[in-house]
């Protein structure tokens, strides 16, 4: 008899912006407390998990994002890397079944500096997992982590940082092997064929989401403007202790639903399920995600 699949197929999803080949590759999940959501009591962020069919306490899925564009390869965050749970760190696994190698991307593009974006940088020897890639993000961003004042000010007030300063000195260890291919660039430019970034502070002070358009058509990664789908989409004011300015995360994301919400977006994002292609609508007074149908051919 044929033995019983006992894990899935790699996780990678590709579809097609234009000419932009966008292709969704999981870094995995994470599991987590609800005691980290804020304007909200854990009771009933549970029983909106429960009631939604979803695991309480929290899991989190990680994405990733591969766009190739004119005849270069971007990869968008790199995951958690060799550092957090063994459910995460899985990118180079289901990269591989893309047939792209480390080595082949070019430039690496990131929406902040938190570990389950960047800890899939540096490999636990300190060297660099995209030994290729020039390194970019927002100033601001780069700015945060390697600022004394910030840090201190994480340790002083707890927000930002739940489990301690721990995440500038990984931060730091992880775009060191990058140190002299980094670019830095605001909001509102074009950072690779086709892409433009888009400045979402509040999570970060450097957090950026990315706009694709290619061929009259559009889709927008919008980073980490949501951790929490069933909770943060319904209740767009619940924050995460992870935000470093809760309220001005909360006004980033309200302004990032109305204007994907009005313009009827395609949206993608680092924690939505995966794929993590969606759309948003409103929804009472808060907002319901419509995940795209499965697409055989592109
Ligand atoms: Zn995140």
């Amino acid at each position: 008899m044929t033995q019983p699949p006992t894990q899935q197929v790699p996780a990678i999803h590709h579809r097609r912006v234009g000419d932009v080949s966008l292709t969704v590759v999981s870094d995995g999940f994470l599991d987590g407390s609800m005691a980290v959501l804020q304007n909200i009591s854990v009771e009933e962020s549970s029983e909106m998990l429960r009631a939604v069919f979803r695991p309480v306490p929290r899991r989190t899925s990680l994405n990733c994002f591969i766009i190739q564009s004119g005849g270069r390869t971007a990869l968008i965050d790199t995951g958690a890397g060799v550092h957090m749970q063994k459910s995460s760190g899985q990118l180079l696994r289901n990269l591989a079944a893309t047939g792209i190698a480390p080595g082949e991307i070019d430039t690496l593009l990131m929406t902040h500096l938190h570990p389950d974006h960047s800890n899939g940088l540096a490999t636990a020897e300190g060297g660099a997992f995209f030994p290729a890639a020039e390194l970019g993000m927002h100033e601001a961003e780069l700015a945060y982590w390697t600022s004394a004042e910030a840090e201190a000010e994480v340790a002083r007030s707890g927000q930002g940082v739940p489990t301690g300063g721990a995440y500038f000195p990984m931060a730091k260890r992880q775009i060191a092997p990058y140190a002299d291919r980094m670019r830095l660039f605001k909001g509102g430019a074009e950072v690779f064929p086709g892409v433009t970034a888009m400045h979402f502070p509040g999570h970060t002070p450097g957090h950026c989401g990315y706009l694709i358009a290619s061929g009259g058509q559009s889709l927008l990664i919008w980073g980490d403007i949501v951790h929490l789908p069933e909770v943060q989409v319904p209740r767009p004011e619940v924050t995460i202790a992870f935000d470093v300015d809760p309220a001005q995360a909360a006004a980033t994301r309200r302004r990032v639903f109305d204007m994907v919400a009005t313009e009827k977006s395609h949206i993608a994002g680092m924690h939505l399920h995966f794929p993590g292609t969606a759309h948003l609508g409103r929804e009472g007074d808060g907002y319901r995600l419509f995940p795209e149908a499965w697409a055989q051919t592109l």
